[in-house]
């Protein structure tokens, strides 16, 4: 999406003829820095740099596995770079569950890369053409020696130079521009769309948020972001996709949840493809076969979890999805199948106990 900010915001603040007046902002948002010793001497690669190297790196440190660093680091190997991924925290793609994210690492790890978790970076030197990476973790100081490093700690919102103040537009560096539910900035007369404005940072969300500012601003539309099911993906491979609520995050929001999971493992697609390392976890409120949020792990997980989005958006339970046939074999049959974990519970025992005697009585 381009940015929009075709005059001064301040000039527009009439108070007048508000449809014609209205003004977006659409900023996006631009590399993260690190404020690691010896780095900005050294040199690095950013998620926005890295893409004009003209040579591959014979070694390649990232630093920071999130999905664009699990991501590059992924293509690197795969490419036939030696390379090392280092992340503070415990595990990668720390915002996922960690049995997806375990998944991935298994993935990464299977491919060659150096996986250093748990690391905090102490400093870098430059030394000729190459550069030294100083860390430490549990086993005490570690020094990589590589080629190339690619800084991949995410994005900030991009407000500098826009004079935001002047148009009393609120907004803060780590969190952008401070919008109501309608995508309305604190100057009622203009919004803002997409990275500026979210901590989703996502191409398919900065479409929805322009889409629904169209329709907010010129149709007189009351569109909530509060309302938008917004799903997800990673795509290294295999890849993680997720919709909705994590189970920790409904406990935290007092919602108690049922888990059905359905291993790729016992998909004939997946089997058939070799590619079994994945699941697809369902969650539901208790009580109800309201989805509530989903994971999935596989290949095409990014084209899979749309059946689920679905489901969610437009407040179709388990239970119906259970009841779609699903062509046979792929392995969007795992969502069928996860369905039917949860309809196997809605049996009461005297039915249960029933077609346990039926297959019994047939075999
Ligand atoms: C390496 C990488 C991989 C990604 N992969 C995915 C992915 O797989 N899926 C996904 O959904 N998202 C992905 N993203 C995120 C996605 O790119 C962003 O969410 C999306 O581009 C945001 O759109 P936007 O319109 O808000 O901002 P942008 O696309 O960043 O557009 C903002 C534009 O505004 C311009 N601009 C900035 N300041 C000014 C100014 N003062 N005046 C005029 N113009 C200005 C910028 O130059 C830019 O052209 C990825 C991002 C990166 C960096």
């Amino acid at each position: 999406m381009r940015a929009v900010l075709s005059r001064p915001i301040a000039s527009r603040w009439t108070g007048k003829n508000f449809a014609s007046s209205e003004r977006r902002i659409a900023t996006g948002a631009r590399a993260a820095a690190l404020p690691i010793q010896g780095l900005a001497e050294a040199g690095y690669l950013t998620n926005e740099t890295v893409f004009s190297l003209t040579e591959l790196p014979r070694r390649i440190a990232v630093i920071g596995a999130g999905p664009i660093g699990c991501e590059l680091a992924q293509v690197f190997q795969r490419f036939g770079a030696a390379v090392t991924l280092l992340e503070v925290a415990p595990q990668i793609l720390i915002r996922e569950d960690r049995d997806a994210a375990e998944r991935v690492e298994r993935a990464l790890v299977r491919d060659g890369v150096e996986l250093v978790t748990g690391c905090k970076i102490a400093g870098v030197e430059r030394r000729g053409t190459e550069k030294a990476i100083s860390a430490d973790n549990a086993g005490g100081r570690l020094e990589i020696v590589v080629d190339e490093i690619l800084i991949g700690v995410g994005r900030v919102p991009a407000v500098e130079g826009l004079n935001l103040e002047a148009a009393m537009i609120e907004y803060d560096k780590q969190n952008g521009i401070k919008v109501d539910d309608y995508l309305r900035t604190t100057n009622p007369l203009v919004y803002a769309a997409g990275d500026v404005a979210s901590a989703y940072k996502f191409t398919h969300l900065s479409d929805a948020h322009a889409r629904m500012i169209l329709r907010n601003a010129l149709f007189l539309g009351r569109q909530r972001v509060s309302r938008l099911t917004i799903p997800w993906c990673t795509y290294t491979d295999p890849e993680i996709a997720h919709v909705g609520l994590y189970a920790a995050e409904a406990a935290q929001r007092g919602i108690e949840v049922d888990t059905y999971t359905q291993e790729l493992s016992e998909v004939d697609r997946a089997v058939l493809d070799g590619e079994t390392d994945g699941f697809v976890k369902v969650h539901v409120r208790r009580g109800s076969d309201e989805i509530v949020g989903a994971t999935i792990v596989a290949s095409h997980a990014g084209e899979m979890i749309s059946e689920l989005t679905t489901a969610i958006a437009a407040g179709v339970g388990l239970g119906k999805v259970g009841d779609v046939i699903h062509p046979y074999p792929t392995q969007a049959d795992a969502i069928r199948r996860a369905a039917g974990l949860y309809s196997r519970t809605r049996l009461t025992p005297f039915v249960a106990g029933l077609m346990k005697r039926w297959f019994a009585l047939t075999r």
